[in-house]
């Protein structure tokens, strides 16, 4: 697949240091409360803003983040050099367009060239990126190629397939609320046979992504 270019390509500063104001988020929702028409008053919204600033601080916690300083004690030099992968990560993100969820499930694989990282990292990089406004593409393309600059591997694949809530509850074009993007480097890239591997491997045994 052809990469697009983004306003915001964050994988060149995957640190970008972005604190989640709470008190302007509860001002902010407090306004929004309002302006739809509702009594933020009442027993039920009293505390909503809250809340909601609460929650914020959870779902974007990725931006405070830095994912080299996360996995720098997990790589090792190692002499292997068969294809990892890890399939079925799932995760939760939110869509930068509309504020609202997309989830997601998506596969990562890699070639050494003389370095692996924790096994248990690449669910830990993927929600790193998931906890920020984020795309789909952009996304996808951030995790390769933070794992390619990690370990300067031969190559690097992620598949990420997603339902997009904004599609979904909209009632809008809900055939694409379904969503596959793919970023490859590398090997993954240039030989068909590894690429041909991967996506046999995460194939096999695949279920349909559901809510
Ligand atoms: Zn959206």
């Amino acid at each position: 697949m052809e990469y697009v270019d983004f306003d915001d390509n964050l994988a060149s500063n995957p640190l970008a240091g972005n604190k989640v104001d709470a008190n302007e988020v509860q001002a902010a929702v407090l306004r929004i409360l309002k302006a739809v028409g509702e009594d933020p008053e009442r027993d039920g919204l009293k505390r909503t803003p809250e809340r909601v600033a609460r929650m914020y601080g959870e779902l974007l916690a990725g931006y405070q983040t830095d994912p080299a300083t996360m996995v720098n004690e997990a790589i090792f030099d190692v002499k292997y050099d068969e294809m990892v992968i890890v399939r079925d990560i799932e995760f939760y993100s939110l869509c930068e367009h509309h504020l609202l969820p997309f989830m997601a499930r998506v596969h990562v694989a890699y070639l050494p060239d003389g370095k692996v990282v924790g096994l248990s990292k690449i669910p830990r990089i993927v929600d790193l990126f998931a906890r920020r406004l984020q795309v789909q593409e952009r996304m996808t393309r951030q995790i390769a190629d933070f794992i390619r600059d990690l370990l300067h591997p031969q190559g690097v694949a992620v598949v990420v397939e997603a339902l997009h809530l904004c599609m979904m509850m909209r009632g809008v074009q809900k055939h694409n609320a379904r969503m596959t993007t793919s970023a490859m480097h590398g090997a993954f890239r240039s030989n068909l046979a590894t690429r041909q591997e991967f996506l046999d491997n995460i194939s096999r045994g695949a279920t349909q992504l559901q809510i």
